[in-house]
């Protein structure tokens, strides 16, 4: 597996498991996972720092001629770096998916992070997920996966990793957020949020985190 180059496409709406399982696969094949949700996240927080409203196509695509983004990996884990600062631990709020989902309707946005993300998936085998990994990034990936599951499942879980982490939520205001970040993923007018016409949809809504493992493991298999 490690001396084939291999690149596998996991897609998605918020909260279907794309991160955890994408970590999982990495893990298993020995290979780097990129997440590329961190790296828009990364990309609105560093504008909210300066003042540039996530609507403010202008002020956003200034930001992505000049921002010095990094990605690293430690042991693995992947560290995203902005202007020479760590802010992986900063990006996992409910303002910043919204603004993060905001950001990355500007085509110069979008531009930016898909060139970084093309750039680093030629240098070694991937699993990168996000929203337009098979449709744009990786059109020719080993594998693509459209990961998805209910609004009400999507909303649950993500009510209890935050709860987890030790944040304040509220069930209802967590699914209105899910329902309005779908919304804005997939009517956006650049590389919406759709799955590839040679992904395999897999619905993991009564799926474990494991199974849902094994049915990427087992399609990956069909074709290396
Ligand atoms: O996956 P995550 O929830 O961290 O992504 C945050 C936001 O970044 C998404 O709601 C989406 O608008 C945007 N995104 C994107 N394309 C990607 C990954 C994320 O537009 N490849």
């Amino acid at each position: 597996m490690n001396d084939k180059h291999i690149t596998i496409a996991i897609d998605g709406p918020g909260g279907a498991g794309k991160s955890t399982v994408a970590d999982a696969v990495a893990e298993k094949l020995g290979i780097l996972h990129l997440d590329t949700g961190a790296m828009y996240r990364a990309f609105a927080f560093q504008a909210l720092s300066e003042g540039i409203s996530p609507d403010d196509e202008q002020g956003l695509s200034e930001l992505a001629g000049r921002i010095e983004m990094d990605i690293a990996f430690e042991n693995g884990a992947q560290r995203t770096i902005v202007n020479g600062k760590d802010v992986s631990d900063s990006i996992r709020t409910p303002e910043i998916s919204f603004a993060a989902s905001t950001c990355s309707k500007a085509g110069a946005v979008r531009r930016r992070m898909v060139g970084m993300q093309q750039a680093l998936a030629k240098t070694r085998s991937m699993i990168l997920d996000g929203r337009d990994i098979g449709t744009k990034v990786l059109t020719g990936a080993t594998l693509k996966v459209y990961l998805t599951a209910t609004p009400e499942e999507r909303a649950k879980r993500r009510y209890e990793q935050l709860l987890q982490n030790g944040q304040k939520a509220d069930y209802r205001n967590v699914l209105a957020d899910v329902v309005a970040r779908d919304h804005q993923d997939s009517t956006r007018a650049i590389d919406p949020l759709r799955p590839a016409e040679d992904a395999v949809i897999v619905d993991s809504t009564d799926f474990t985190q494991a199974q849902t493992v094994q049915a990427v493991l087992k399609l990956l298999e069909a074709r290396v």
